[in-house]
């Protein structure tokens, strides 16, 4: 999968389900953490950038220590800096959780380094990752828009 799938399917995945419990006091708190997550399902790539599938399945962020990785980390920074969400100890590794599955059902992974038996198969076609993409990147900017620029004229949006 591209980079705006891996970004959108953590980032929908917490903006759903958090404005379905209204845990949050703003549009505006809800989608720029939505965003921390969905930067949080970009790790994998970012800490090992490749391109070709073999790159992929031999790169280190690509396993399960990956999000154990991230979930101390994630935990340790939750601790010290009170402002960070406390279900983000939850939802950063779980978005290199849902990296990991994206990858694993588009072209395989070797997720229990240092075992190499490979996780998954092409289940999705490399053909499909741009549509992906671009539906994600509409829907994307339609709830940027609906965020944003639903109350133009209330201050509170722009603080
Ligand atoms: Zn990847």
């Amino acid at each position: 999968m591209f980079v705006i799938t891996h970004f959108s399917v953590p980032f929908f995945s917490y903006y759903v389900s958090n404005r379905y419990l209204k845990t949050h006091e703003s549009n505006k708190s809800l989608f720029v953490n939505s965003c921390f997550v969905g930067l949080a399902g970009l790790i994998p790539d970012f800490t090992d950038i490749h391109i070709s599938l073999t790159a992929r399945q031999n790169s280190f962020s690509h396993t399960i220590w990956s999000p154990a990785l991230v979930l101390i980390l994630s935990t340790i920074a939750v601790l010290l800096i009170k402002r960070i969400p406390k279900a983000f100890i939850f939802w950063l590794p779980f978005a290199v959780l849902i990296h990991l599955f994206l990858d694993g059902i588009s072209g395989g992974i070797k997720i229990f380094y240092p075992s190499h038996i490979l996780v998954g198969k092409y289940f999705i076609s490399p053909l499909w990752w741009g549509v992906s993409d671009a539906c994600f990147l509409s829907l994307l900017y339609v709830t940027y828009k609906k965020t944003f620029n639903k109350y133009p004229h209330k201050a509170e949006d722009y603080n």
